[in-house]
């Protein structure tokens, strides 16, 4: 068999190169990493790649040692699998014919199209909000809000399993911040109570189906504690908007919290398969957004994903029955894994991650899981804390029963033979923070 993986000692090691301030040193550890992965004939996890794009059954090829294995994908978050649309593809390529590839400069520097304006638009209206501020990625759109809209002297109150992004966006800011525990109301209040009256403005911020986990937000009781206590509310939607809410308007509107959310953030990169990001607010903030470096110094999007991020808009307002299509597949995946006593933690969205608290254990289930033809991440730190993993599922339309039956069938059968801790009378809840805060 091959060793894909390296030991779980020597990836815990490879990570604490982060704390390392002498970047001599540092790139000395993480070059001896790479030459000893080599050196045993294992591929790092960037020498896994696609030869045919991203879909549900997909050939990876590997690099160490060369080979490309057909497997069913687990790890895509194309929720509703238009990148490889028909319709989409067509449209995409005749913005390339019409307004060529890139943009060539930022929006303030006339790099926007009639498709970027078109998008803005689209998406305000979509989700319930005056105006909508596109950004060229995700990741720069939460860098770029975050750190622009909060001050000096406000205060950020951020969910403890936020996003990587937002994190950075944090770090950006010389606002104080605080972290409070993962999807815990009660500890917010306690936060919002104590810090209330040491800053100007508070920040609350949180994802509305988290990444990691695929616990959905409570964000009615968080709106409800707007009735007490002053702070805005920022709710990241990169793993909702598209496919909640009858239209894709995303988990806001489906919760009927849209009014009280004052930001509402997602990436294009997930169920509108290309890339991008907009923060959907009212009018006036709006223009602080677009006074911020990430947006007046950063390259616009390019024509060709504004194509299809349209293109995509279309789709989900002509074809609302894939969202449904999508959720009543969670629903049957969730009753297989359920029945056979997997620890799905408190996830409801479609990711769906198995809890493995032992990430040796862990790697070696992903390792047999690839062999079968099944391909997912092992979540292990940072992304999760030290002792834990986990194995994260992100269901796609395109998944068809064959293949999710599959995949559950052989994820019991591997996980019994190598005695994973990933059955609910065995595992001890999850933590609720994510150590890379
Ligand atoms: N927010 C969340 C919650 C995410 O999961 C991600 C990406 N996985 C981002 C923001 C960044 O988006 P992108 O990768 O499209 O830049």
């Amino acid at each position: 068999m091959i060793d894909q993986f390296i030991s779980i000692a020597e990836v815990l090691g490879y990570l604490k190169v982060e704390n390392i301030s002498d970047i001599e040193e540092r790139a000395e550890i993480i070059q001896e990493f790479l030459n000893r992965q080599a050196s045993k004939g294992v591929g790092n996890a960037y020498e896994r790649y696609l030869e045919n794009g991203a879909s549900t059954a997909a050939n990876v090829i590997t690099t160490y040692p060369r080979a490309t294995k057909e497997c069913i994908m687990w790890c895509v978050n194309h929720y509703l699998s238009l990148n490889k649309n028909a319709n989409v593809i067509e449209k995409a390529c005749r913005a390339m014919k019409h307004y060529g590839t890139g943009c060539g400069t930022s929006a303030c520097s006339c790099g926007m199209t009639s498709l970027h304006k078109e998008i803005e638009a689209r998406v305000a209206k979509l989700v319930g909000k005056e105006e909508a501020v596109v950004f060229p990625t995700g990741f720069t759109t939460n860098l770029g809000g975050i750190s622009y809209l909060v001050g000096d002297r406000d205060l950020i109150l951020i969910d403890g399993e936020s996003h990587s992004s937002m994190i950075n966006g944090c770090k950006l800011s010389i606002a104080k911040k605080v972290a409070f525990k993962h999807n815990d109301v009660a500890d917010l209040e306690i936060k919002l109570k104590k810090y209330g009256n040491e800053c100007e403005n508070i920040f609350v911020l949180v994802e509305s189906a988290y990444s990691m986990s695929g616990d959905l937000s409570p964000l009615k009781e968080i709106t409800a504690l707007k009735k007490s206590y002053k702070f805005y509310l920022y709710v990241d939607e990169a793993h909702s908007f598209g496919f909640y809410g009858e239209k894709g308007q995303g988990y806001c509107y489906e919760q009927g919290v849209t009014e009280d959310v004052d930001f509402i953030m997602s990436t294009f990169s997930k169920a509108t398969a290309a890339v991008g990001g907009f923060i959907a607010s009212k009018h006036k903030y709006c223009g602080i957004l677009r006074w911020g470096p990430m947006y007046m110094f950063q390259a616009c999007l390019t024509p060709p994903d504004a194509a299809v991020i349209l293109a995509c808009l279309d789709e989900i307002e002509s074809n609302p029955a894939m969202i449904r299509e999508l959720h009543e597949k969670n629903q049957y995946m969730r009753g297989l894994l359920n029945a056979k006593k997997f620890n799905l933690g408190h996830s409801q969205s479609p990711i769906i991650p198995i809890m493995v608290p032992s990430p040796a254990k862990l790697l070696s289930v992903v390792d047999d899981l690839y062999e079968e033809g099944i391909y997912s991440t092992p979540i292990v730190y940072p992304a999760v804390q030290k002792h834990e993993g986990r194995i994260r599922l992100i269901l796609n339309l395109a998944h068809t029963k064959e293949q999710i039956d599959y995949t559950v069938e052989m994820l019991e059968k591997i996980c019994k033979k190598h005695d994973a801790p990933c059955f609910l009378s065995e595992t001890k809840p999850e933590s609720n923070t994510v150590s890379h805060w």
